[in-house]
């Protein structure tokens, strides 16, 4: 059987791009297959302040430079999407909407995709003021008013680089406390261009002229409702993981998210995971660099 890679590394973000790098510099015939822009959420995020090394970045530079880092060392990139995998045991077919490639060993760094409200006409609003993604369609709203849903770090850090350019950032978040840490609730809480509206759940997305003209908003300790006039909604309600592609795999999965072992293995032979795609406590760069680090080391001692 002529295979045509050793590791097939499914998805480009940090997780896989950093994988990437260890199995190449240990001479392994590997490729990256993404079905978008390598860096994967990176490219979405503003400014970034936590990942080792760089005091301040934004995600589109950092997700570049380590891009041109797997161009640098010559690991082989396919755009394509992975949409299926086949096991053979001993081998593995994957299975993308252009080709199908036979390899040893495959890495699944797939990542997250964003969640949505679930609201009537969200998905036809969708660049019409419905975005998932400040730093895309922030400058849109330049000098607007806007909305920001979700609690969590996602929704704080994006509310502060949107206040930076709109003219008002309201917040809604359905409990009375964030989940965030505490460096962004402080700097939101002191920004003067946020006004936060706890315990409120968006309820109507409505629209004038074929974009979104307001929100209806609904207190979830009074009852009370309320009409808000934004000219864009940036939805940070959370994530779930992107495993369609292990469909006719027997690789476990708990709440849809793959289970692992501390080496980055799933329970399948020769499949391994690693970055937000997997279940773990912690969902950052950091550590989904460090996973596909470990999921490449885990693939280079099988290999042998
Ligand atoms: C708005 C926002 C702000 C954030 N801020 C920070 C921060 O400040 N600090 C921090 O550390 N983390 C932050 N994060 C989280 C961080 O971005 C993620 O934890 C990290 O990028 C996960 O990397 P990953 O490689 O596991 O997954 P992803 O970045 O999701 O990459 C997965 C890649 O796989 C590709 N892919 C998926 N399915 C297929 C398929 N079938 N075929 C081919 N390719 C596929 C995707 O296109 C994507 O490029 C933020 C996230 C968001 C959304």
């Amino acid at each position: 059987m002529k295979l045509d890679f050793d590791v097939v590394i499914v998805g480009a973000g940090f997780a896989g791009m950093t994988a990437a790098i260890y199995l190449k510099r240990a001479n392994v015939n590997v490729v990256m297959i993404e079905n978008n822009a390598p860096g994967g959420q990176a490219n979405k995020t503003n400014i970034i302040e936590n990942y080792p090394g760089f005091e301040s970045i934004d995600g589109p530079t950092l997700a570049y430079n380590l891009f041109m880092q797997t161009q640098k060392l010559k690991v082989p990139y396919k755009y394509g999407n992975v949409i299926d995998i086949e096991d053979k045991n001993d081998y593995k077919i994957i299975k993308t909407d252009k080709e199908e490639i036979k390899c040893k060993c495959v890495i699944i760094a797939t990542g997250r995709k964003s969640k949505e409200l679930g609201l009537e006409n969200e998905t036809s609003l969708t660049g019409r003021g419905v975005s998932w993604c400040a730093i895309c369609d922030g400058p849109l709203y330049k000098n607007k008013t806007v909305a920001v849903v979700g609690g969590g770090n996602s929704s704080l850090e994006e509310s502060i680089y949107l206040s930076e350019m709109c003219s008002k950032v309201i917040l809604i978040h359905r409990r009375d406390e964030f989940r965030a840490e505490s460096i962004l609730v402080d700097k939101v809480l002191q920004n003067p261009k946020i006004e936060i509206k706890h315990n409120n759940v968006i309820t109507a997305l409505n629209e004038f002229e074929d974009k979104l003209d307001s929100v209806d908003i609904k207190n979830t300790i009074d009852g009370s409702k309320e009409d808000v006039k934004v000219s864009a909604l940036f939805i940070f309600i959370g994530n779930y993981p992107v495993v369609d592609m292990l469909k006719n795999t027997k690789v476990k999965t708990m709440d849809g998210y793959i289970l692992i072992d501390r080496n980055m293995r799933t329970n399948v032979k020769g499949i391994y995971a690693c970055g937000d795609v997997i279940s773990k406590e912690v969902y950052q760069m950091s550590t989904a660099a460090g996973e596909g680090t470990i999921a490449a080391l885990s693939a280079i001692k099988d290999l042998k």
